[in-house]
């Protein structure tokens, strides 16, 4: 009883906090405050490092948001309940239970601009989103978030396949982007966390087939798992690859989820006439390079994708039938205390890395 008393008196918890380029520091910092109105006090148990986070972390940035001042990375990420201020509904609008583990879309789109009034919550201008400078991320041990934000997941899911529904999100919007049709050929290009979760969307979806381009062989073992074909552009010219096995036709739809420089004047290269591009990777240097010609003469339907609009309650139907393999992608784990390694590791591609999960605490 003693000890539970302590740490009900504990008004200080531990966050990572990005200071600078590279700078990440593990803290001891206060405690949020009681959640008011609307809002949710959450205790987090586990938190997904994205690619987007690593660039945050290299640069103190991120396209033209700068990181001004120490800021706590971390937007993939499951939940318990601690605590609910008054008028708290969650994101299916019912009452949310103190207690309840869920799942957090870290988007807060306004609900009001004209984007969202037109149902493009994830072009909102005035959105908030938790680890995009200056919002505070997940990677702490409590938070506050908006009721709304917080979608219940079953008891049959664990805390790191629930933290990674926000990537699982991100695929699904994008092959709502793509429009995919049954039987439709696919390229994706990269086959990290997202690349890979695209690919098994894009499966359910009937596209077939689905060639895969990366250049890590471990990667590329997980794509050929998940029924893709790989190509690793080390070994062989990827353009050369997919003109001879679509018989110099192209792909019907190319999907760029790399964010390197070259892949999407590949993903250009590899689609057909009159074909789609989809492109959701983020290139380090914030340029789009491509061939005018190249997308011209093929009369490309170019799509960007931007974050996700409602599709939590379709990933959360999807990872709790098993139509997905949530945690295949997952390659290590860290304590919330290792974050730095982890990070440090993640951005080497050291050790066969694919997908790390933070453990912040126990459910
Ligand atoms: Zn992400
Ligand atoms: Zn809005």
């Amino acid at each position: 009883m003693e000890k539970e008393s302590a740490k009900v008196a504990k008004n200080t918890m531990l966050a990572v906090r990005l200071h600078g380029p590279r700078d990440l520091r593990v803290e001891q910092i206060s405690r949020p405050a009681s959640p008011g109105p609307g809002m949710a006090l959450l205790r987090v148990t586990a938190v997904g490092v994205c690619g987007s986070d690593i660039h945050t972390y290299q640069d103190a940035r991120i396209g033209d948001t700068v990181v001004e001042t120490p800021m706590i990375l971390g937007h993939e990420f499951a939940a318990v309940v601690e605590a609910v201020g008054p008028e708290s509904y969650d994101g299916n609008f019912a009452r949310l239970q103190v207690g309840a583990r869920v799942a957090v879309d870290p988007a807060q789109p306004c609900g009001r601009c004209e984007m969202c009034e037109q149902g493009h919550p994830n072009l909102c201008h005035r959105l908030h989103f938790c680890g995009a400078y200056p919002d505070d991320g997940s990677l702490s041990e409590y938070m506050l978030m908006p009721a709304h934000t917080c979608f219940p997941i079953p008891d049959s899911m664990n805390d790191a396949a629930a933290a990674l529904l926000e990537p699982l999100g991100i695929a699904i919007h994008a092959v709502d982007l793509a429009k995919l049709h049954v039987a439709d050929s696919v390229v994706i290009l990269g086959a990290g966390p997202i690349g890979l979760y695209i690919l098994q969307m894009a499966r359910l979806s009937g596209a077939d087939p689905i060639y895969v381009v990366d250049q890590f062989p471990w990667r590329l073992n997980l794509a050929a798992r998940y029924g893709g074909i790989p190509i690793n552009f080390k070994d062989s010219d990827p353009l050369v690859a997919i003109k001879q096995a679509t018989r110099a036709r192209g792909v019907d739809v190319a999907i760029e989820a790399a964010w390197a420089d070259h892949s999407i004047q590949w993903a250009a290269e590899m689609a057909r006439l009159g074909g789609r591009l989809v492109l959701v990777g983020i290139p380090s240097a914030d340029r789009l390079e491509m061939k005018h010609s190249t997308a011209r003469r093929k009369g490309l339907t170019i799509r960007m994708s931007r974050r996700m609009k409602h599709v939590y309650p379709r990933a959360i139907k999807l990872a709790s039938s098993g139509a997905v393999d949530m945690l295949g992608i997952v390659s290590h784990r860290f304590p919330l205390e290792q974050t730095p390694d982890a990070y440090a590791l993640n951005e080497q591609y050291a050790d066969n890395v694919v997908k790390i999960v933070i453990d912040v605490s126990q459910t």
